[in-house]
Order: C-alpha cells, then sequence, then structure tokens
C-alpha cells in the first residue's frame, strides 16, 4: 500500500518510520522495514499500527543506512507478521504494492524448482524470481529486468540485493512510484508524501519505467530497456 526506500549517508530507520507514518492516510493492516547491516539484509515486521513497528525496532534496533519499509493492505494473505511485507529469499528482500496476477503459476514453477515459501502472499514469487535471476549469474539491475518482464498485473516495487550494499531497485507498472533526490542520498516513494519529510526534488517515473538508486544517482530504464530521463519536479516542502 505505501512504499519508501532510502540509500541513506546516516542510520535510516527513524526515517523509514516517519515516511511511514505519512503513508497512513492510505490505510493499512500492518508495516514492515528492512535494511543492509555488515553486508546481511535484517527485517523488522509487525501487525497493525505503526507503533506495533516502532515497539519492534525499539527491542531490535536496525542500524541500517540504506533500507526500504512498507504499509501493507492485504489483497492475498492474511494481515499477520509473516505477510507483512518485506519479504525475502536468498539474496533478496523486497517490498510491494499491487497484485501479481500470474502469481499462483509462478509460485508452482517456484515450488516445483525447490523453492520453499514463508507466506501467502502474491509478493513473495517477485523475491524468490529475482533471486533464482540471480543465481544464474546475473547482476542486481539484468536479474531485476528479466524477472519484472515475467509478472502479469499491478506493482511499485522497491528491492534490497544482498552484496549490493548502498543500492535501492524500484518499477513500477500500475501503481506509483517516485524518486527523491537528496544530497549523497537518494530516495524511493509510493508518493511524493513518503518522501517530502527529506527532499522536495521529486522524478515521477513513467508507467513501466524501472529505476536503480545509489547514493549520487538514480538510473532510469523503461520498459523496453532503453536508459531514460525524466523531469525532476520541485514540490513544496512537506516536512
Ligand atoms: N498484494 C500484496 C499483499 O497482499 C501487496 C498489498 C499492498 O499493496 O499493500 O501482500
Amino acid at each position: 500500500c505505501g512504499i519508501i526506500g532510502i540509500v541513506g549517508k546516516a542510520s535510516v530507520a527513524e526515517r523509514l518510520v516517519e515516511s511511514l507514518k505519512r503513508l497512513e492516510y492510505r490505510g493499512y493492516d500492518s508495516a514492515g522495514v528492512a535494511g543492509v547491516v555488515g553486508g546481511k539484509v535484517e527485517r523488522r515486521r509487525a501487525k497493525g499500527k505503526i507503533v506495533a513497528l516502532e515497539e519492534v525496532l525499539a527491542a531490535e534496533p536496525l542500524t541500517a543506512t540504506t533500507g526500504i519499509g512498507h504499509t501493507r493492505w492485504a489483497t492475498h494473505g492474511a494481515p499477520n507478521v509473516a505477510n507483512a511485507h518485506p519479504h525475502s529469499a536468498g539474496r533478496v528482500t523486497l517490498v510491494h504494492n499491487g497484485i501479481i496476477e500470474n502469481f499462483a503459476e509462478l509460485k508452482a514453477e517456484l515450488a516445483a524448482a525447490g523453492r520453499v515459501f514463508e507466506s501467502d502472499t502474491d509478493t513473495e514469487v517477485i523475491a524468490h524470481l529475482i533471486d533464482a535471476e540471480l543465481a544464474t549469474g546475473l547482476a542486481p539491475l539484468e536479474a531485476f529486468k528479466a524477472t519484472l518482464d515475467r509478472l502479469a498485473g499491478a506493482y511499485a516495487l522497491a528491492v534490497l540485493i544482498e552484496g549490493a550494499e548502498n543500492l535501492v531497485l524500484g518499477a513500477r507498472r500500475g501503481s506509483p512510484l517516485v524518486v527523491g533526490e537528496g544530497q549523497g542520498e537518494m530516495f524511493l516513494g509510493s508518493d511524493a508524501l513518503a518522501v517530502g519529510p527529506f527532499t522536495n526534488r521529486v522524478i515521477y517515473l513513467d508507467e513501466g519505467d524501472y529505476v536503480a538508486l545509489d547514493h549520487d544517482s538514480a538510473r532510469i530504464f523503461d520498459a523496453s530497456g532503453a536508459a531514460v530521463t525524466r523531469p525532476v519536479r520541485v514540490v513544496p516542502t512537506s516536512a
């Protein structure tokens, strides 16, 4: 339902939560964050309000400087911790807004290949698909593109990959996604409000676009895989 991603210079957990609070107006049943800590991705998730996620984070702080966050409005699978985003498979951890219409076929194929699922969501197949592409030797961006080409339905995505420390991948089709440009920091949000506390320089991705964010750049590609530029808009500050 709501997405935030940050490639940051300083700790991101508090900022991820702040952004998720800005997205509460959309409604949600659970929330979660993930970040890269010492080369490994760690997750914190909770059912219910964001205050419940804050309690989990207070008990088990997340010291990452690159991370993603999500508020979920369940479409596939009950609202519980196991189905809360971020979802992980192997080296891949991601959050998703929307519905993957061919998830049942993809899940059957992945299960037949020996992959084990830990949620009832449509989302989890995306993490497994990217991880399977990585396992064939593809680079993160190539594995992401190969996966996007297999998905039917609607998505906005924010993705972390173990071994690619300062990288957040994003993509949108049928669900909105924006990039926020900071100073040595880059942001991804399901709308401009999500990145509003951090920057007023926003790029609205086009339908079918995908993007690779690092500290200093947002490399944007259209659905055909061609590198493109999209205009930067200066929006009213909401901090
Ligand atoms: N379809 C996904 C799920 O049920 C994402 C729902 C959302 O957009 O929050 O987990």
